[in-house]
């Protein structure tokens, strides 16, 4: 476990008690730290160790004075626009914060070491895993950890020399105050999350402040492929290293970073590589050995010349355009719960699609929207929608789980979706 003798002798409240809030609970504890950890959900709370220490105490922040709290470590999964622990906090004068933030302040007690953070709408756990890749192929002790679902504080320390990559969330920045990475990456900006911020320009602004955080000499890495992102290396006053998908002209050596979506991430995953000082030919044998992430255009199966791919973490029109476009014969099943009510981003590559196969909760509504262009079956749930796609699809064709939406309508989350695609293929 990582932990730091800085956490001694506070008291911090812990709120939210998934993987990340249960780390934390248990390396400020190590740290000599006195902690009150809540969950609104009973069976979370069950899951705090029972421990006869007596600097745990589970009681609810929000009925409970907060003064004296070195700090509230919140889960980026608690809106903070609109959740009452951010009035409270402020009421008390506690600073919110997150377990990345702890990590920041614990870096002093490691041994020397580098930090990459990676943010981005879309390709984060992509970029993430393969810097890693990359470090590990140059024979760098590293490890990754963040939003890619390894809570960092769970994790032992590398030894000097070593590399950690942070995939980070807006929402992980915003509970951010000290993170100076060696190398910060950015991939992208496009609506996404707008429900937790004040439009588009507070969601790129939280953003920006993982490199509002760095020193000046540390390294900036922008992809400039869009207005966001291209505004905000406009802005930036230390080292700027601007990369491009243009920057990537031949990808037939990587089998796992097909798609013009992955150009981005190689660009900037190979520009973050150079400023830790690795090689090109270790970065070259790497991008050839990348295994890739599952549910990220991941190939399940191949069946009389038609291949299946599940593409299930394209949880927004922008993410799922890339998947479109890499096939030029695509039986698309799309759906969910959406979050946005247009296609618009998918619109340049629907000459790709052969048909379309609605579910979920967007079903109707983007069937209504792809029917003057394309066919559609509406097959509400994703079993019947694999059979559908099965049967249509000619050798050479590709069927696509790429739903362009949320998976929380019909499933717990876009693992069990893509789990379902692939068990769905199995079956046929
Ligand atoms: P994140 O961790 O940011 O959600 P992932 O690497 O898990 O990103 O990829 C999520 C989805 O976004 C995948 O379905 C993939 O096809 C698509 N994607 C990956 N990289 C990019 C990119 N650079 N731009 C747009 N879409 C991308």
């Amino acid at each position: 476990m990582i932990t730091s003798g800085a956490f001694s002798g506070r008291s911090y409240a812990v709120y939210g008690l998934a993987r990340s809030g249960l780390a934390t609970v248990e390396a400020l504890l190590a740290g000599g730290a006195s902690v009150m950890a809540w969950d609104e959900k009973e069976e979370a709370r069950q899951k705090l160790r029972p421990t006869a220490e007596a600097a745990l105490r589970i009681a609810d922040p929000l009925v409970t004075s907060l003064y004296g709290f070195a700090g509230i470590v919140v889960s980026p999964g608690v809106p903070l626009n609109r959740h009452p622990i951010a009035a409270r906090a402020r009421e008390a004068k506690v600073p919110l914060t997150g377990d990345i933030e702890l990590f920041a302040q614990a870096r002093a007690s490691l041994p020397p070491h580098k930090v990459v953070g990676i943010t981005g709408t879309n390709g984060k756990s992509t970029t993430t895993a393969l810097i890693h890749h990359i470090a590990r192929t140059a024979g760098i002790p590293t490890l990754m950890g963040g939003n890619i679902g390894l809570p960092i504080l769970a994790q032992d320390p590398l030894p000097a020399g070593g590399v950690y990559v942070l995939e980070l969330s807006s929402y992980q920045i915003d509970l951010t105050q000290s993170l100076d990475c060696e190398v910060a990456v950015l991939l992208n900006v496009s609506p996404d999350h707008l429900d937790r911020y004040d439009g588009m320009d507070d969601y790129a602004g939280s953003k920006a402040r993982l490199f509002a955080m760095q020193s000046q000499r540390h390294a900036a890495v922008i992809a400039g492929d869009d207005d966001y992102t291209r505004a905000l290396a406009g802005a930036i006053t230390g080292r700027l290293v601007l990369v491009s998908a243009r920057d990537v002209k031949d990808s037939s050596q990587w089998p796992s970073l097909q798609g013009p979506h992955n150009a981005q991430n190689v660009a900037a995953a190979v520009a973050a590589a150079r400023e830790l000082g690795v090689a090109d030919a270790a970065i070259a044998q790497a991008l050839e050995s990348f295994p890739g992430l599952p549910h990220r255009m991941e190939r399940v199966a191949e069946r009389g010349g038609v291949l299946f791919v599940n593409d299930s973490k394209a949880t927004n029109p922008a993410s799922a355009a890339p998947a479109l476009a890499a096939y030029p014969a695509v039986h698309w099943i799309l759906g969910g719960r959406p979050k946005s009510d247009d296609l618009d981003a998918c619109e340049p590559w629907l000459g790709h699609v052969r048909a379309a196969y609605t579910i979920g909760e967007a079903g109707p509504r983007f069937a209504a929207l792809l029917r003057p262009r394309v066919a559609v079956s509406e097959c509400g749930e994703l079993g019947r929608a694999v059979g559908a796609a099965a049967a249509a699809a000619r050798e050479g064709e590709v069927v696509l789980l790429s739903p362009a939406c949320a998976s929380f309508d019909q499933f717990t989350d876009y693992e069990a979706r893509g789990n379902a695609f692939r068990a769905a293929v199995e079956a046929l």
